[in-house]
């Protein structure tokens, strides 16, 4: 097989693939490559699914294959259409395109008739106990399990009490429908396992029709048998479930159901992230009790709130790959993730200037009619982008973070007496500091040094610092919304004793600035992303129009000064 791989790919294979690799040395399935996502449309996607459509789609892509999206609709009570919707959404914007869009609902005639099957072969059967007494019947990890009273039910009386089922002929939770498999397996997911189960609730799209409906065990594998996938990739917590998703595909001893061969069912790792919570369950608690302000909130977790955020397919994509596929758990950082955006807006954000915290800068040796035209690179590293045109006026903005009145050492920015570069347009020299009654600065008066053809003073003198500025006559107002993590500690479920894991939340994860920005950006719309130079990394919000933009923080830039700030702290120079 090896030597029919592209001499470009050099990168050891992961065990996904050389499985792959080797079945299709074999030849056991002709050469098809068949996987399938299969989203529950409880909730949103999250980061953790775009690694199993990643895995999933990447695969069939990598090996000529096609992947299903299938929606694991088999549980009618938690699931809506607002759900299917979004997923597919996410997966097209990741870049991936399936093949057949199926539900597990589409299978309910079929996969009843299958379970009459079983219980014809003498493999199933209607067993009346309680929830509780079948817990209590099939013992636990140290003590075998009991066999049900109505186990040995004929095949004949199965069949009609299952017809009767789904008849509606018995309450809720009155009967269920159990494999006969062993009560003492040591795997407990063999004891007996339930495959239907009575429940009146109505269903997204089968409406009334069923009151009988499949678990997710019995339903899978025979999902992924009937549309001839050929490997059924999943998360690790299924890896006990694998002899039951073999044990009911197996019962077709007649091979009138399905083809084979019959899929393989595969576990990887689990993707987890840093100082978020992952489970639909939790995010959708989020959201209920207004904690986010939506699923796709630019701090959740989930790929709306990350593409709203500014995240790329790109990034998120990137990120997946080097995270790698392992059968070993593991969490990564969320630094991680920040730093493949980061990479990303490196080579694709245009620069822009945006003051978030505007102080007041005069130049006192310029009038008005000395304003003039500054020319500055859309990205000084692609020259091929070309030059936007900015205004340059006596009257500026440039942040407050910028001006030290008492600067400490290495301190190349703003200070009385100091000089700067101001991107683009020129050398000025703070000169006089203005302070309102309480002592708050709110302006400096400065001069430009006339002799500086924009740029380098004519005697040569170096001037170190540059800082971005825009003008007070042209800048527009904007709305910046800068983001902190949704959660202080790593593992936000790991809460002392006791505590609910939302007191862990981070109350300041969200602040909301007023922000002055080059007038360059009014034309700009959602989706678009912008390096505000020296501040970070921004996307345009869906919130945004044209008369008030709003920007969300992606990420910001690595801050030097900060760096070299705690460095100093620390004693280090
Ligand atoms: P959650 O536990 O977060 O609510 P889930 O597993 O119930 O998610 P499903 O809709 O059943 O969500 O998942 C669809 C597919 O995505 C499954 O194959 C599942 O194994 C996979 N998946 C879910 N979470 C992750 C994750 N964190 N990392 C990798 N794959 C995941
Ligand atoms: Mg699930």
């Amino acid at each position: 097989m090896t030597q029919d791989r592209p001499l470009s790919e050099s990168k050891p294979l992961n065990f996904l693939e050389e499985i792959i690799e080797a079945d299709l040395a074999s030849n056991k399935h002709q050469g098809r490559v068949m996987t399938r996502f299969p989203p529950e449309p409880n909730g949103y996607l999250h980061i953790g699914h775009a690694k199993s459509i990643c895995i999933n789609f990447g695969l069939a892509q990598k090996y000529g294959g096609k992947t299903n999206l299938r929606f694991d609709d088999t549980n009618p009570v938690k699931e809506d259409v607002e759900y299917v919707d979004s997923i597919r959404e996410d997966v097209r914007w990741l870049g991936f395109s399936w093949e057949s869009e199926y539900y597990a609902s589409d299978y309910f005639q079929r996969l009843y008739d299958y379970a009459e099957y079983l219980i014809q072969r003498g493999v199933a059967y209607v067993c009346d106990l309680t929830e509780t007494e079948i817990r209590e019947y099939r013992g636990n990890f140290y003590n075998p399990g009991r066999p049900s009273p109505y186990r040995d039910r004929h095949p004949e009386e199965n069949l009609e009490l299952f017809r009767r089922m789904r008849g509606g002929d018995f309450a809720d939770g009155s009967k269920v429908l159990r494999a006969k498999i062993d009560v003492q397996n040591p795997n407990m997911n063999m004891r007996d396992p339930l495959m239907y189960r009575i429940r009146r609730a109505h269903h997204h799209r089968t409406g009334d029709t069923w009151c009988i409906y499949p678990m997710y065990d019995y339903a899978h594998g025979i999902c992924d048998a009937f549309e001839n996938i050929t490997h059924s990739i999943c998360t690790l917590e299924f890896e006990d479930h694998r002899p039951l998703y073999e044990w009911f595909l197996e019962q077709d001893v007649e091979e009138k159901f399905f083809k084979r061969p019959l899929p393989r069912q595969i576990e990887f790792a689990r993707l987890n992230l840093t100082h978020t919570v992952m489970s639909k369950r939790r995010l959708l608690e989020l959201v209920q009790e207004g904690i986010v302000s939506g699923w796709d909130d630019p701090r959740m977790p989930t790929i709306s709130g990350l593409r709203r955020r500014g995240y790329t397919p790109e990034a998120i994509k990137s990120f997946v790959e080097r995270v790698g596929v392992a059968k070993a758990e593991m969490v990564a950082e969320m630094g991680y993730l920040e730093s493949c955006i980061r990479e990303h807006m490196e080579t694709h954000a245009p620069r822009r200037m945006a003051v978030l915290r505007p102080l007041k800068l005069t130049i006192t040796n310029m009038s008005h009619e000395q304003s003039f035209s500054a020319e500055l690179p859309h990205h000084a590293e692609m020259p091929e982008l070309g030059m936007r045109t900015i205004k340059f006026t006596p009257e500026l903005w440039v942040e407050q973070d910028d001006f030290r009145e008492d600067p400490p050492k290495k301190w190349f920015r703003l200070a009385p007496g100091a000089e700067v570069r101001l991107r683009g347009a020129a050398i000025i020299r703070c000169n006089e500091v203005v302070k309102d009654v309480e002592g708050k600065v709110i302006e400096l008066k400065c001069t430009r040094d006339e002799s500086a053809n924009r740029g380098n003073p004519a005697d040569g003198r170096k001037i170190k610092g540059t800082i971005h500025w825009v003008s007070a006559n042209e800048a527009i107002d904007a709305e910046v919304r800068l983001y902190e993590q949704l959660f202080l500690a790593k593992d936000p479920m790991d809460t002392p004793q006791g505590e609910d894991w939302r007191q862990g939340i981070n109350a300041s994860s969200l602040e909301v600035i007023n922000a002055k920005v080059e007038p360059t950006l009014t034309d700009c719309r959602p989706g678009q992303h912008f390096q505000f130079e020296r501040m970070g990394y921004f996307a345009v919000d869906s919130d945004s129009a044209p008369k008030s933009l709003v920007f969300n923080r992606i990420v910001s830039l690595k801050d030097g000064w900060a760096k070299i700030e705690a460095g100093q702290a620390l004693g280090r120079e």
